[in-house]
């Protein structure tokens, strides 16, 4: 299923050409140590959490999503993933009124865990198949609530029958079976004051989805 890929993030900010050069100088940083605070820091898209075939392990810093949205998914060149505007602007969705179907996409708040010890925050974004697994696990009693345990969340199979695998681990069971020592109670507080809300969606002007329906669609707005 598509949704569940990577997509190519593009600024779709009209004034992205206005940069003021000295304060873009400020957030140009030279070295390797700035990488991975810089990404997260400065960007303005939350950072997505890559499911591939070894499992990553997370813990949920929240019980529930932080935001759920609908997104088109539009196979073209350059950026493919554009929030759904249907119910934010009066004049409706220029790409549902061309006949495209968004998809539900959930976003949760996670702490990827690395063997080096370092946690970073990570939105973990999901489509309708997994939000039911996540909500089957959360009502569990033994599993849930989702916050409470850590996750081993891998990917197996490509393309449309590519399927996201979650495995619950215990805290006790980390260390061994991971070689991953878990979080603090400092560790989750301190990337718990990193976490998305949803001012981080981003939301496409209706300009630039009336150009992607006439483009990629044919459809003319007007
Ligand atoms: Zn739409």
């Amino acid at each position: 299923m598509g949704i569940f890929a990577e997509d190519t993030v593009t600024s779709t900010d009209d004034t992205a050409t206005d940069i003021d050069r000295t304060q873009a100088r400020r957030v140009i940083k030279r070295g390797w140590g700035n990488v991975d605070s810089t990404k997260q820091a400065d960007s303005p898209y939350a950072q997505r959490l890559k499911i591939d075939e070894k499992p990553v392990i997370v813990k949920f810093l929240e019980d529930e999503p932080y935001s759920s949205f609908r997104m088109h998914w539009v196979e073209r060149q350059g950026q493919k993933s554009f929030t759904c505007i249907a119910d934010m602007h009066e004049q409706g969705c220029p790409l549902c009124d061309a006949g495209h179907r968004p998809n539900p996409r959930f976003a949760f708040n996670v702490a990827l865990l690395n063997e080096d010890g370092d946690s970073l925050v990570r939105s973990y974004e999901v489509g309708p198949r997994v939000i039911d697994s996540l909500k089957n696990f959360h009502m569990n009693p033994s599993m849930g609530p989702l916050s409470k345990h850590y996750w081993a969340i891998s990917r197996s199979g490509k393309g449309p029958t590519s399927q996201t695998n979650h495995q619950m681990v215990r805290a006790r069971d980390l260390e061994e079976e991971w070689n991953i020592a878990p979080l603090t109670e400092e560790g989750i507080a301190s990337i718990k004051s990193q976490a998305y809300d949803e001012s981080i969606v981003p939301i496409p002007s209706r300009k630039t989805l009336v150009s992607i329906a006439s483009e990629d669609f044919d459809y003319n707005a007007s």
